[in-house]
């Protein structure tokens, strides 16, 4: 865990996050800004800054990320209507925090942009 992460804080229940989801290596929380009826977020417990940081090792971790958003997507009644899973890496994608987290957006229509 780094010790000045916040996402390492909520998944290790130091912070007060709206924790919704959580098992022995992913949790996922209500984004604090959303920007959509529904916007969670899913990280990995382990610290990991970027997509850009992933190691081979880290593969089956980040597709536990994504098998837990579609969970969650049903959980909340939108798996049906649809939903958007997006992970920011980076400068030019407005990434702010460095824990990998996917976004999952859903309860509007959600805009077909590439930036
Ligand atoms: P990024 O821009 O890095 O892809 O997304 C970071 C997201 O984390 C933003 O949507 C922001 O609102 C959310 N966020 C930042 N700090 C906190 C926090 O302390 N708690 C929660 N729940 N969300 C946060
Ligand atoms: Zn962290």
């Amino acid at each position: 865990m780094a010790s000045d992460c916040v996402f390492c804080k909520i998944a290790a229940g130091e912070s007060d996050g709206r924790v919704l989801y959580h098992d022995e290596r992913v949790t996922a929380f209500w984004d604090i800004h959303p920007v959509a009826p529904v916007h969670i977020l899913i990280v990995p417990n382990k610290h990991i800054s970027s997509v850009n940081a992933m190691s081979e090792e880290d593969e089956a971790l980040v597709g536990h990320l994504v098998y837990v958003a579609k969970l969650i997507a049903k959980e909340q009644g939108v798996d049906q209507e649809g939903y958007r899973l997006s992970i920011n890496t980076g400068p030019n994608a407005g990434q702010s925090v460095f824990h990998i987290h996917v976004h999952l957006l859903a309860g509007r229509s959600l805009p077909i942009h590439i930036g």
